[in-house]
């Protein structure tokens, strides 16, 4: 499967549901940008990205990568 892309204004996620563990760290941390009843389920419209980074850095798999 591999990495699917999310782009923002001014940040780009990655994310692997292959890599995923599902300790849902994101979710939890910033359930306005990770909703996976949402679709697409990252969503980077209304996201400070400095709480993205230090969200998608809590993630324990590595399923979740950025770019700025
Ligand atoms: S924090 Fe990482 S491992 Fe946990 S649910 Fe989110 S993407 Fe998956």
């Amino acid at each position: 499967m591999g990495f699917k892309e999310y782009r923002g204004e001014k940040i780009t996620v990655y994310f692997d549901g292959d890599i995923c563990q599902h300790a849902a760290e994101c979710v939890k941390g910033l359930p306005e940008v990770f909703n996976v009843k949402a679709k697409p389920w990252i969503s980077l419209d209304h996201a400070d990205v400095k709480n993205v980074v230090e969200v998608i850095n809590r993630c324990p798999s590595g399923a979740l990568k950025y770019k700025i």
